[in-house]
């Protein structure tokens, strides 16, 4: 067996830990004589398994009491209407676009009512994160639109904007449980857990439970109302169990390992390692203002597509799988996420720099 290093930008790369205790569980859960895919979700060991990745979960990223924490189904994309059908209210809301995921956002968003572009990075197609310090926040805006962490374009939000006392709602699929945030900042935060957590399908949020209400817009279906989830402890319908246990696994790995604060000094350490190589590389130059990087997704290019084909397949050779960019900006992104160990990034550097010696 031969594990490779995984660069993708997800689904992606998970602690080795967990796959193999999966593994060791896959045809008996702890004396149940069954997988945890084959269990009851009402059985008493499916509710220690979501009982107990809420509170790590919590744990984790300290998320206050009064924040409901949901485990649903529908991907990342699916809340592009969740959060406009349930927090609408005034059916005018701002968006900030920093990338194709924010626009997709802000278009579904546009089906419900009047989604503002308060803020935008197209210009320089999306390399850098503009000043939000000041930006012209609707009176009636019901809440501000940000994706955290731009997984195609490698950008992040350093700095959260100034929503002028309006709730934050962002989408923090590819930084999430990165490094440590301060929840209470946002009215809500929620992530598809593929990324950096867990099995494509699950996405959790942490939604401020005054924004949790019965006020919706009218037509919401019931599986689409925060409330319904928020009402019947994420289980109104068959959650997606196993993924879930997954997760749990994923939160109590992070926890061995120090949490949060941990992952995020191994994190700074790892894409400083990569962007230093950038930096002083002659044929790869990252494509990021320095200010605005993602420590989680790295794109990078030689400048040259067919030099950045050469390179991409070359690295494939040699165990460094998936460093292909997004379809739509091309050239290469290494998504080095928590799982991903801090030899791989350093064996990618020393095989970069040597593919320079013989190509640059
Ligand atoms: C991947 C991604 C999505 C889309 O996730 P799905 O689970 O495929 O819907 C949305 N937002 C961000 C930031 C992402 O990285």
């Amino acid at each position: 067996m031969a594990r490779v290093y995984n660069f993708s930008a997800g689904p992606a790369v998970l602690p080795e830990q967990v796959l193999k205790e999966a593994a060791a569980e896959m045809l008996d859960y702890q004396g149940t004589g069954m997988s945890v895919m084959e269990m009851s979700h009402r059985s008493k060991a499916y509710q220690a398994i979501i009982d107990q990745a809420e509170a790590d979960f919590r744990t984790l990223l300290n998320v206050p009491s009064n924040y409901k924490v949901l485990f649903m189904q529908g991907g990342a994309s699916q809340q592009f209407a969740m959060v406009p059908m349930n927090l609408m209210k005034n059916k005018v809301a701002d968006y900030i676009i920093t990338g194709q995921w924010a626009k997709k956002a802000w278009q579904e968003a546009k089906l419900f009512g009047t989604a503002n572009a308060v803020a935008s990075s197209a210009d320089k197609t999306f390399t850098y994160i503009p000043d939000c310090s000041d930006l012209p926040i609707d009176d009636n805006a019901d809440y501000v639109y940000i994706c955290e962490n731009n997984t195609i374009y490698g950008t992040k939000f350093h700095e959260l904007p100034n929503t002028k006392g309006k709730p934050l709602v962002a989408d923090v699929s590819s930084c999430f449980l990165s490094e440590p945030m301060d929840v209470t900042k946002y009215g809500m935060i929620y992530g598809g857990v593929q990324k950096n957590i867990g099995p494509a399908g699950v996405v959790i949020a942490a939604i401020r439970e005054d924004l949790i209400t019965e006020d919706v817009l009218p037509g919401t279906p019931t599986m689409l109302r925060y409330k319904t989830h928020a009402d019947n402890g994420s289980m109104y319908n068959t959650p997606p169990a196993y993924g879930i246990y997954i997760c749990g696994k994923v939160f109590k790995w992070l926890l061995e390992n120090g949490g949060l604060e941990q992952m995020q000094k191994v994190n700074v350490k790892k894409a400083g390692i990569l962007y230093d190589y950038l930096d002083s590389s002659r044929l790869f130059h990252g494509t990021v203002v320095k200010k605005d990087r993602s420590l989680m997704n790295v794109p990078f290019v030689t400048g040259d597509p067919d030099k950045d084909a050469a390179f991409v397949k070359a690295a494939a050779a040699a165990g460094f799988v998936n460093l292909k960019g997004h379809r739509t900006v091309g050239g290469m992104r290494a998504s080095i996420y928590n799982a991903m160990p801090i030899e791989g990034v350093e064996k990618l550097v020393d095989f970069m720099a040597d593919y320079e010696k013989k190509n640059g």
